[in-house]
């Protein structure tokens, strides 16, 4: 018998988004726990805005396990919250309601700042780097400074060995910004690996001193780029049939559902969304062929096979719940007929 290091995490009550907690608990078995293995756990939801002080008893319910690379012996397990009887989702509990389609592919665009001493990595205590121009994709101590790769190759290899489908990494637009990318089959899968990824990547900063700062504009109204979380979708459909036809309906009830979207694409959206940086403004919707200042950029290659294949919505933001985001890219989705010819 070997004991296991279980750290339980889970999404907490806190609103507009949540924020993630996770604490351990040590459980002996033969080998590696499967998924089925694990126990049900309890919490204090009256510290995490998910219950009252006098019945403050809520349930963590087993739903994803990844191997944990950081601790001998560790497991990653990420959590759904359910009201004390197991069984019934709380009503913080996203995850639990969303919809899902193994067919559908999310890939996640993750930018986010690092922070130390309350300003982005690489600024100096007061005033601001040299302006934005160099930093994309850039190299050399004057652009990314002397530990930001480290954080983001750990953060790497963290996620590999966790199983997660990292697909990416790149210094963003801004000093201080990077980008890694998640890809998954079905919106929960890939969900569940984004909000792993985002917490291997908060705990793994600690011992740096070093915070992540997901919010989407956090320097205001300057010239200097906010976060995104691009979410670039396909389903069986899209892939394999698609068609201009389709791509128009498709986009037609994107249209129609544009403040549904909005509403779940992240806090704070209309600062980011204004028109600048690469972005098209939040209250007007529209598409274009590898335009990046488009709400929905349609890449050279899904044209090229015929209206078949991913598209990208470049409006979800860094602090974005990717559960949320991914249901409601699949509700609109439902909503498109689909050819009868591909339907019968
Ligand atoms: P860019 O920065 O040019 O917008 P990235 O390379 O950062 O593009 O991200 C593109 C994302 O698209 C990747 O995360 C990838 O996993 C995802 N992707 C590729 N093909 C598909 C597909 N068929 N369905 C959904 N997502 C896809
Ligand atoms: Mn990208
Ligand atoms: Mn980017
Ligand atoms: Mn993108």
């Amino acid at each position: 018998m070997t004991k296991y290091k279980l750290e339980y995490i889970w999404l907490d009550g806190y609103t507009p988004v949540p924020s993630l907690r996770g604490k351990t608990q040590l459980k002996e078995f033969d080998s590696y726990p499967t998924l089925e293995q694990l126990p049900l756990w309890g919490f204090d939801g009256s510290s995490t805005m998910q219950a009252e002080g006098h019945s403050s008893d809520c349930v963590l319910k087993p739903v994803a396990v990844f191997p944990d690379a950081a601790r001998v012996n560790g497991a990653l397990v990420m959590c759904e919250v359910m009201m004390p009887d197991g069984k019934t989702p709380h009503p913080s509990n996203k995850r639990a309601t969303i919809l899902d389609d193994s067919g559908a592919w999310f890939g996640f665009e993750q930018e986010y700042f690092f922070y130390k001493d309350g300003r982005p990595l690489g600024f100096p205590a007061s005033g601001y780097p040299a302006p934005q121009g160099p930093y994309y994709t850039g190299v050399g101590y004057k652009n990314v400074g002397d530990i930001a790769r480290k954080l983001v190759e750990e953060h790497l290899d963290l996620c590999l060995a966790a199983g997660i489908n990292h697909e990416g990494i790149n210094a963003e637009v801004a000093k201080g910004q990077w980008e890694f990318q998640i890809f998954g089959k079905g919106s929960k899968t890939a969900a569940d690996q984004m909000w792993m990824a985002r917490y291997l990547m908060m705990r793994n900063c600690e011992k740096y001193g070093v915070d992540i700062e997901w919010h989407c504009k956090p320097l205001g109204d300057t010239d200097w780029n906010g976060s995104g979380m691009h979410t670039n979708f396909s389903t069986t459909y899209m892939r394999e049939v698609g068609g201009k036809e389709y791509f128009e309906s498709l986009m037609k009830a994107f249209e129609t559902n544009i403040e549904e979207h909005i509403a779940v694409y992240g806090p704070d959206n209309h600062m980011r969304l204004t028109g600048k940086h690469e972005t098209a403004p939040w209250n007007k919707f529209s598409y274009g062929v590898a335009d990046r200042g488009a709400s929905i950029r349609v890449p050279h290659s899904f044209v090229n096979n015929g209206y078949k294949g991913y598209l990208e919505d470049r409006r979800p933001n860094s602090m974005g719940d990717p559960y949320a985001i991914a249901s409601q890219i699949l509700k609109t989705i439902a909503e498109v007929p689909l050819a009868k010819a591909a339907a019968a």
